[in-house]
């Protein structure tokens, strides 16, 4: 079995992949990101990307088989072998069940963050395609000369985000009790500027080394 992994979790738009970076430079593990997965099948217009785009066009999750095939597709490429950084999965409990049976995880870091910051960042969101960088209109401005190669994600918008809360607090956030019944989470306040959630995050690798 590979060497530990860790798990960000956390609501949409918490600020996951924002801080995946720092997590890959600390410990090494490549990041795993299934909303990433989902949109590059989603751009290749392949039948499982067709069948996940209605779901998350709607703000819904994908279903759960979906979810696993590609994660354990993915856990068997050679890089995964010292342990990966799961960002967005797992989503459910039964999603965490089926991980527990082919991953290690050695810790979940849960960055909360209330329901009302997350309207604010998930609509002003931008990405640069060339880079995968993620940006804020308000607070993480991308330069100036590529601002006009940036791109919403069509799921960003408001009454998306609104279902995407939805769908987090009664499937997922459950799994908070779950990982701490095993004595595995470990939550820190997102609720601040991004330099100060990304030293609680290292704070939060670095105890667990
Ligand atoms: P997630 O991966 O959890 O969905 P992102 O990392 O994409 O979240 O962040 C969502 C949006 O919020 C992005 O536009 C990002 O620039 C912004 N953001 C991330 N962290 C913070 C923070 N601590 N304060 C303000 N905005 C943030
Ligand atoms: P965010 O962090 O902003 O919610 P993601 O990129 O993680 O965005 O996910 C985008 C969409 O992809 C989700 O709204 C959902 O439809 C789907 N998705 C991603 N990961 C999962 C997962 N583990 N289980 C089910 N659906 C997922």
């Amino acid at each position: 079995m590979m060497v530990g992994s860790i798990v960000l979790f956390g609501p949409p738009g918490a600020g996951k992949g924002t801080q995946a970076g720092r997590i890959v430079d600390l410990t090494g593990k490549p990041q795993v990101s299934t909303g990433d997965m989902l949109r590059s099948a989603v751009k290749a217009g392949s039948p499982m990307g067709m069948a996940a785009k209605k779901f998350m066009d709607a703000g819904l999750l994908v279903p759960d088989e979906v979810i696993i095939g590609l994660i354990e597709e993915r856990l068997q490429e050679d890089d995964a072998d010292s342990g990966v950084l799961f960002d967005g999965f797992p989503r459910t409990i039964p999603q965490a069940e089926s991980l527990e049976r082919i991953a290690d995880v050695t810790s979940v870091i849960s960055i909360e963050v209330p329901d009302d910051a997350i309207v604010e960042r998930i609509v002003g969101r931008r990405m640069d395609p060339e880079t995968g960088e993620i940006y804020h209109v308000t607070f993480k401005p991308a330069p100036t000369e590529i601002e006009s190669r940036l791109i919403q994600r069509p799921d960003d918008n408001e009454d998306t985000v609104r279902a995407r809360l939805e769908a987090y607090h009664t499937q997922t956030a459950p799994l908070a009790d779950w990982y701490a019944e095993r004595g595995l989470l470990i939550s820190i306040d997102g609720n601040a500027s991004i330099e100060e959630v990304g030293s609680s995050v290292e704070a939060a690798v670095r105890t667990n080394d």
